[in-house]
Parts: C-alpha cells; structure tokens; sequence
C-alpha cells in the first residue's frame, strides 16, 4: 500500500508501506478523500514545536472501513470518518468532559503517523460512521468544521448578531458559513483580497481588508488568521462587552490589557473539538441541502500528485486543497 512519508521539513514522498495487522479494538479504513489542513502545511515548513520526524502526515480524512478487529463493533463496507486527536479517558480533562484538552493527546501527522496512505488501521474508539446522505466532499468537511463548531458553542450567534471573521482560510470560510447559517450580520476579513472571491460565493457577505474596518465595533470577534497583526487588530474589534473567540494559533502577540479591561471583554480560546459530540454536531449542519460548502473545497489532485497537492497548499492561495485515494475505475 502507498502512503504519503515526511522524512524531514519539506521533504515529501512516495512510499510502499506493510499494511499492519489489526488488534482487537482496531478497524482498517481505506482512504476516499484526505483534505490538506493548514497544521498539515505548517507541519511541512517545519513549524510546529512538537512535531516530529519523519512522519506520514496528514489527519482529514473520509473512508471505508475493509476490516474489523474481534472487539470493534463496525460493518465493513461502511463509510467513516475519524479524530485525529487522541484521548487517554483517564486524565483530568478526559474525565471532567474535555478530551480535547486532554494531558496526554497525540495529534495524527504531528506527532504520530497519520492518515494519508491507501489504508490505515485506527482504534474504532476514534472511529465515526457517516450517514449515507453525507456526500463524500462533505464527509471530509467534517473534522475541520468541528473545530468551528466547538468555538461557536462558546458564544450566542443568532440573527442579527454582528460578527467579524478575520482570515478567510479554511477555518475562517466554514466560520463564515456557519455564522451566515445562522443569520448573523458578518464582516469577512482578510488582508489577501483574491479571498474575498469565494466568501461572496458563500453569500452576500461584507469583505474587508484590515485597514477598513479600523474604527469599527463587533458584538463577536472570531480570529481565524493566526497572525500577530490579526490578534492585536481583533481586539479593537470588539464591542464594549462583546467576546473574542481565537480559534487561530499566533505563537505571540502583544495585548491592550488596559483596552480588555475597560471593555469588559471576554477572552475564548478555542482549540479542535470534542469528539464525537462535536463531529456529531458538524455533521448535522453537513447533512442539510442548504448548508452550502461548495466554496470551501478549491482544487482536487490524485494522491499521486501529492506534489503539486503541497504546492498549492503551501502557496495560501486556494481553499481546501483534497487528495483523492479512491482507485481508478
Ligand atoms: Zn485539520
Ligand atoms: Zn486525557
């Protein structure tokens, strides 16, 4: 089986890999899509502290299970997804409903081997079917926009509810999606205008590069960009008793403390999801015909042509860039 193998930073191929023989609690998945996330790229260009190497990347996927552990209790044949985070179910934050903070959490394609290969095996424990009604473009949708999900839970969004979006990235565009889902008043921004492109395809949404919303005030701040000039802009941002959710990883920024204080602001950060209430969550948005997510999947490339894939994700210009593993017919 041919799977995808990071010996280093920037160092991608192509390799045979020994399918490995399935424990119990395991099942077996053969790949149909694997979307390319922004923590894939950053894993690329060697910027994550605790990735490691080498490594076979990658965590987004849509499959189908082709063989199943004596204890796993999954059909074959079926079509799932997974979590790439584990969680140890033991720790503090495990037991206290909050896996995805948990102490002992391994990230597949950061710091364990992950998904992008022909097959994989996985404990089931992380293992999700997906309703047949799901196409499999929206299946692998589903992990990245559990993460939007998750940080939506900490605010009130409904009609009306002014939000800005800053960074139109993956995140930032199923962000804007759901916030749009649920009628609220968004201002899309982004300091690359060719973005602003697909927001528009996502509805009748304001976009704004950064210097034109100075002066402007938001009942909800959603930092999606993961720049230090974005956090530092998104808290000017923010309306006098309004909330700031930071979905986006900056590894420094300076704040206005004084500015937070006086403006009684609430501070969320937000990191990936709980599964599988969150994935569950997700999928329920997924599965309604007008939740349109058309405008977030940009290109397709065999996973053969797994080098043109990282290129294009790694050039920031397009949106979700997928793998396609499904053999020619
Ligand atoms: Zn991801
Ligand atoms: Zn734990």
């Amino acid at each position: 089986m041919l799977g995808l193998y990071l010996k280093n930073p920037s160092e991608i191929e192509l390799r045979e890999f020994v399918s490995t023989s399935l424990k119990d609690d395991e099942v077996k998945i053969k790949l149909i899509y694997g979307g390319i996330c922004g923590s894939d790229v950053s894993v690329f260009k060697g910027k994550i502290a605790h990735a490691t190497y080498p490594i076979r990347p990658g965590h987004e996927i849509v499959g189908e299970i082709t063989d199943v552990g004596k204890g796993a209790d999954f059909e074959i044949g079926k079509r799932v997804v997974v979590t790439p985070n584990s969680f140890c179910e033991e720790c503090e934050y495990c037991k206290s409903g909050m896996p995805n903070i948990c102490s002992n959490k391994k990230s597949l394609g950061v710091n364990a081997d992950g998904v992008f290969s022909q097959e994989f095996t996985i404990s089931s424990k992380y293992v999700l079917p997906v309703p047949d009604e799901l196409t499999d473009e929206k299946a692998v949708l589903i992990e990245p926009f559990a993460v939007i999900v998750h940080a939506f839970q900490k605010v009130q969004i409904t009609k009306g509810t002014t939000v800005a979006i800053i960074g139109c990235g993956t995140e930032g565009m199923l962000a804007i999606t759901l916030a749009n889902y649920l009628g609220a008043n968004i201002t899309a921004i982004d300091i690359n205008p060719f973005k602003f492109k697909k927001v528009r395809e996502i509805g009748n949404i304001r976009t704004a590069l950064p210097q034109e919303v100075k002066g402007e005030t938001f009942d909800i701040v959603i930092e999606a960009a993961g720049a230090r000039a974005s956090v530092e802009q998104s808290v000017d941002l923010v309306k006098p008793g309004g909330s700031l959710v930071m979905v986006g990883l900056t590894p420094e920024a300076t704040f206005p403390v004084t500015q937070m204080v006086r403006k009684e602001l609430t501070l969320y950060g937000s990191i990936i999801y709980n599964f599988p209430s969150d994935f569950l969550k997700s999928i329920e948005y997924l599965i309604q015909d007008d939740f349109n997510v058309d405008a977030i999947i940009s290109k397709q490339y065999k996973f053969t042509d797994y080098k043109q894939a990282y290129e294009a994700a790694v050039s920031g210009q397009y949106g979700k860039i997928i793998l396609d593993f499904k053999e020619d017919k």
